[in-house]
């Protein structure tokens, strides 16, 4: 059974130095527990947050210990009523192969190969980064139909799913940014983006004002930096940002400039503000009951990339932060 320590906290980017892959016990599930064999293990940005010290909404990683993430696994041994040996349940201890899950954190999700969605959607497109999209869409930025959307990050887990529930839901006009020239063919060609573009190409103002000549009614932020500043720059009269992450600042060891043109909130009577998936699962039965059926039928397309292998855990961690990843990216045991 190995599992992934953290023994040093990254000072800007992570080094491979600060973690390890250690050789652990097998562990012994006790009453009310199931032992679960992994077999998907997700790898988020926000897991940047846990490898530092400072105080967040989750707790940080202790040095010395093995780390945790979103996984989904098999059933190979119960202690607790309600799950049976061959179940596949999603919980919340990843960065192993083996994990001792109490019955109460571990959620029974489809069998893969049982004509269901496969394992590591529960990861994805129907777990907490689809989940993440849907509520800070509709919810935070308060979505209707008719606005313009844009979103940064858009080939990733969440922003990919961003772009299109908005087209499915009704958008003007859907704009997403992403850093390669195949991830903004992907967006326009394959997602149905009315407009994307390159971030590293040139100004991201300027790219914006060219793919949202009309402005735009919101913005999905998941980069922060100069993006949320062009997103202010193009926002319309009562436009709203959903901030829901700033991955162009996770590896700074100083503090980051805010945007220098805040005061345009006033005149467009902007409102600005972040949110926690965490907070949001009430919409979970909603969200399932609306996109499930649009992945089923194809209608909401969704990618992973999917890195094989325990011991390339930490590399898959690391593609995330430099956008290796064109959708949700897993890594397969
Ligand atoms: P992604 O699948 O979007 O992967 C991260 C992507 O970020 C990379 O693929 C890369 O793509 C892009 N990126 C990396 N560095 C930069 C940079 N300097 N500038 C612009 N883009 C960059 O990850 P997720 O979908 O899981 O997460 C997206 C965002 O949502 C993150 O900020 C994350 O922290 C946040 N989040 C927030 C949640 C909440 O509850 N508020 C919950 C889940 C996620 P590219 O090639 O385009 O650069």
């Amino acid at each position: 059974n190995r599992e992934w320590h953290l023994l040093s906290r990254p000072v800007g980017w992570p080094e491979v130095e600060d973690f390890a892959l250690v050789e652990a016990p097998m562990p012994t599930p006790g009453e009310g527990q199931v032992l679960v064999r992994n077999r998907y293990l997700s790898v988020d940005p926000y897991m940047r947050g846990r490898m530092s010290a400072a105080k967040s909404y989750v707790a940080p990683f202790e040095l010395g210990k093995v780390m945790q993430g979103g996984a989904v696994g098999e059933v190979v041994e119960s202690r607790a009523e309600g799950i049976e040996v061959g179940d596949h349940v999603l919980h919340f201890l990843g960065w192993r192969e083996y994990a001792a899950v109490d019955s109460a954190q571990a959620v029974k999700v489809g069998s893969a190969g049982s004509g269901d969605v496969p394992l590591s959607a529960y990861l994805g497109v129907l777990g907490m980064t689809g989940l993440t999209a849907y509520a800070g869409l509709l919810r935070t930025a308060s979505f209707k139909e008719g606005d313009a959307v844009f979103v940064s990050g858009a080939a990733g887990a969440v922003g990919s799913q961003v772009g299109q529930i908005a087209k499915l839901k009704g958008a003007s006009r859907v704009i997403g940014s992403a850093g390669s020239d195949e991830k903004v063919k992907l967006l326009v060609e394959e997602y149905g983006f009315d407009a994307a573009f390159n971030y590293r190409n040139g100004p991201v103002a300027e790219q914006l004002r060219a793919a949202a000549p009309d402005g735009i009614d919101v913005y999905f932020d998941n980069v922060g930096g100069d993006h949320l500043e062009a997103a202010i720059g193009s926002l319309n009269r009562d436009g709203r940002i959903a901030v829901c992450g700033m991955i162009s600042v996770y590896n700074n060891t100083e503090p980051a400039p805010g945007p220098k043109n805040l005061a345009r909130l006033i005149q467009t009577r902007g409102r600005i503000e972040g949110f926690l998936v965490g907070d949001h699962y009430d919409l979970q039965p909603q969200f399932v009951q609306e996109v499930g059926p649009w992945v089923a039928s194809g209608a909401l397309k969704h990618r992973e990339t999917v890195v094989e292998g325990v011991e390339n855990t930490l590399e898959a961690f690391l593609g995330v932060l430099r956008g290796d990843n064109i959708g949700k990216m897993v890594v397969k045991l």
